[in-house]
């Protein structure tokens, strides 16, 4: 393209609020063939809320009523103190709705005495009840703790598109909990209008397969194209598998967790209120969250050669 070409271009973007990391990335947006997005905060608002919190597994027997929790039988409330003292030592959207809800429904929220982050997986924390993990399955499994009493809920929580995260402390299991987020207004047309233009859509990340299948469900994503349970450190090299047949790909996201796949396509898109780690790996920034803007940086790019020629 001619530096005026260029420059109009990025002038175009800029009023849209989409910020083009030079003249280069302007012409390669046109030939992406497969836009992949991030799930949270991407697709998502990323504000998620605490909607569940169920007793579950050895524990449950002679479960107390909320306000009566004891020794013997676990109540909510206890599961959900349990899980947001835990939660306290995190920053993940997840973390700050198990705290948020558990002080909304009046739970007593300690600091962790001890915390650690477990990267796609949970927390693991020690706190004034004892050693506590909030996650994954796997997460409990690691610690030999067995989820499968809790394979039930969790499913039926997950297929309504929520993320459930299982509660253990001291080795054994508590209950579920569930937060859910919503989809963004413009997500389903966006992806509509990309598949329209001949672009193949997908979905990434770390979420369990269910909700990830649920989520693509109400945005037209088709479940073929979901990669669900992909661990941080393994986004790029998800993106680097999706291109190995060719495909120029295009990842959306906003977490620091997303920085390696950003950098692995062959363009990368930041939504510009996510994290500054994304932000600096991304080829394009979309200032304003709307996931229609991406189909308006290819118009772009496109446009812009079009005066080219
Ligand atoms: P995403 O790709 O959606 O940003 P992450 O890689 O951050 O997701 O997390 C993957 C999964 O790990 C989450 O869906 C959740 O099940 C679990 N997880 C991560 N962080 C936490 C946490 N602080 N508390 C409970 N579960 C968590
Ligand atoms: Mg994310």
């Amino acid at each position: 393209a001619t530096p005026a070409a260029t420059m109009v271009g990025t002038a175009i973007g800029a009023t849209h609020g989409i910020l083009f990391k030079g003249g280069d990335v302007l012409e390669r947006v046109r030939d992406v063939d497969t836009v992949v997005f991030d799930k949270t905060g991407t697709l998502t608002e990323g504000e998620m809320e605490l909607t569940d919190a169920q007793v579950v597994g050895a524990r449950a027997d002679g479960a107390a009523p909320v306000e009566e929790s004891d020794a013997e039988g676990v109540s909510e409330a206890f599961l959900l103190e349990v899980a947001a003292s835990a939660e306290r030592g995190s920053e993940h959207p997840i973390a700050q709705a198990v705290v948020a809800g558990a002080e909304e429904r009046g739970v007593d929220v300690s600091e962790p005495t001890a915390f650690m982050n477990v990267a796609g997986k949970g927390v693991r924390a020690r706190t004034d009840h004892g050693t506590v993990l909030v996650g994954t399955p796997a997460l409990l499994r690691d610690d030999d703790v067995d989820p499968t009493p809790a394979d039930e809920a969790r499913e039926e929580l997950e297929s309504q598109g929520k993320t459930a995260m299982l509660v253990a402390l001291d080795g054994d299991l508590l209950g579920v909990l569930a937060v859910a987020d919503t989809v963004k207004e413009s997500a389903q047309q966006a992806v509509a209008d990309l598949r329209g233009r001949g672009k193949t859509v997908m979905l990434l990340t770390g979420d369990n397969e269910r909700t990830a299948r649920a989520v693509a469900g109400q945005v037209g994503i088709d479940p073929e194209n979901v990669r669900a349970e992909v661990l941080p450190d393994e986004k790029a090299d998800t993106v680097e598998s999706i291109q190995s047949d060719g495909s120029r790909a295009m990842m959306v996201g906003d977490g620091v967790n997303d920085a390696p796949a950003l950098a692995a396509a062959f363009v990368g898109v930041a939504i510009g209120s996510g994290t500054d780690v994304a932000i600096e790996a991304a080829d394009v920034t979309l200032m304003r969250d709307d996931p229609a803007d991406v189909l308006r940086a290819i118009n772009v790019s496109e446009g812009t050669l079009r005066k080219i020629k």
